[in-house]
């Protein structure tokens, strides 16, 4: 049985207890899922035996269906889920580091940060700063490989989206891209009403034409794209590039940490299964040099993408099981936590089957990506070395200044 209490006039705390106790190690992932189970829940907290709501409001009669739609979360993530074994394969989390403060304080003191709207961010000078710090290193990193680069939009497409299965795997942070319909009655009527209430657009959604492109949520996925139906040619592709990556992600929108709208600079392998496993092994060995020369405490361990709740399960235990995904975890001494700031992808053949892309064997071609979130990276080292440059690596300290 829920036990509401009430904290403020304003908002409505309601507890429950799950049909099941939740594995301590799904607790995050499940809180994280419950974003997207009502537009009434400001905010959630997962332990094993309790889930706590603040919602906008008390629910009233809308109290069962949300409940229900709680457990439902709560079931399909959790029932029969068996813990994936964790698989370390650096740990210099414990190096010591000079700072230990929320650096989005003083950064938002200095004007560092502009919050344009949730989760996009303009960034200052010292940010751009180390952010191209960062690019430095992976691009002589790219260069390793003579990877050649590309140039990706920023728009994607709806149809070649569908066709890696997107939809199923990640509906939940889908952001879609439209226009007015070509209508000179919907564009007159538009330039006349438009305005905006409670930070949103007021206008008809019929004025909207139908969506045929979103907003890109990776950058490997353009590369893959532009490959499909025909052969690899010479059978392999090493390719970098930077792009903006969006990826909706409702209450858990939160500081540098997690943005709707960030950057990533990434690596691509496309070949047979040993070249790309091979790859993204040497380019793991590489990175973890230039992380000791940096003095970065971070741990690199095997993880999952945060699939919805439908295909959670089954996706992150294959996952695990074939060991496709390893996170580089910065520490954030200031919350004693870890925030991943890059991964090291292995797709398997699923983007070869799923968009014809042959290697000249006529077999499907296997993917892998090395990913780096250039926010993220750059929020992680503020975290652990502070705003005092004396305190910072001598390489970042010379390049920055
Ligand atoms: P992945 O493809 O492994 O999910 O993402 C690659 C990298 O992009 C992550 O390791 C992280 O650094 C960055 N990234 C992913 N999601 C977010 C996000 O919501 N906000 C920010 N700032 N970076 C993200
Ligand atoms: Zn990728």
């Amino acid at each position: 049985m829920p036990k509401p209490h009430n904290p403020s006039s304003e908002t409505f705390t309601l507890h429950l207890t799950p049909k099941i106790p939740i594995p301590e190690y799904l607790c995050g992932e499940v809180q994280s899922k419950l974003a997207y189970v009502d537009e009434g829940i400001l905010s959630a907290r997962v332990e094993s035996n309790r889930i706590s709501l603040v919602l906008r409001a008390h629910p009233g009669p809308r109290t069962p269906k949300l409940e229900a739609k709680v457990h439902r979360v709560v079931a399909s993530m959790a029932q029969g889920a068996i813990k994936p074994k964790v698989q370390i394969l650096e740990d210099y989390l414990h190096r010591s580091v000079p700072y230990s403060q929320d650096p989005m304080e003083e950064l938002q003191k200095r004007g560092e940060v502009f919050a344009e709207a949730s989760g996009t961010y303009t960034l200052g000078p010292l940010l751009t700063q180390l952010i191209a710090y960062f690019e430095s290193l992976f691009h002589s990193l790219a260069h390793q490989f003579q990877a050649v680069a590309y140039r990706f939009p920023v728009l994607i497409s709806a149809e070649f989206l569908e066709r890696v299965k997107y939809f199923s795997a990640f509906p939940h942070s889908l952001s879609f891209v439209t226009h007015l319909r070509e209508d000179l009655e919907i564009i007159d009527g538009f330039s006349q009403q438009a305005h905006c209430e409670d930070h949103s657009l007021q206008v008809p959604h019929d004025m909207f034409a139908r969506v045929k492109t979103l907003l890109s949520p990776a950058v490997c996925y353009h590369l893959y794209f532009s490959l499909a139906d025909k052969p690899v040619p010479r059978g392999r592709v090493v390719a970098t590039a930077v792009g903006n990556c969006f990826r909706y992600e409702a209450i858990n929108l939160n500081s540098l940490e997690r943005l709707w709208n960030f950057t990533m600079r990434e690596i691509i392998f496309v070949g047979d299964k040993d070249f790309v496993l091979d790859n993204r092994e040497a380019a793991r060995r590489i990175m973890e040099e230039k992380f000791e020369a940096l003095g970065l405490a971070y741990r690199v361990e095997s993880a999952n993408d945060p699939f919805f709740i439908g295909e959670f399960r089954k996706q992150a235990a294959f996952q695990s099981a074939f060991q496709l995904k390893y996170e580089i975890r910065a520490r954030l001494p200031f919350k004693e936590r870890t925030l991943a700031v890059g991964s090291y992808n292995y797709h398997q053949d699923f983007f070869g089957r799923h968009l014809n892309i042959t290697l000249p064997n006529g077999e499907a071609a296997h993917t892998g990506c090395v990913a780096f979130g250039l926010e993220r990276m750059a929020f992680a080292f503020l975290a652990q070395f502070g705003f005092d440059k004396n305190q910072w690596p001598s390489e970042v300290k010379e390049f920055c200044s």
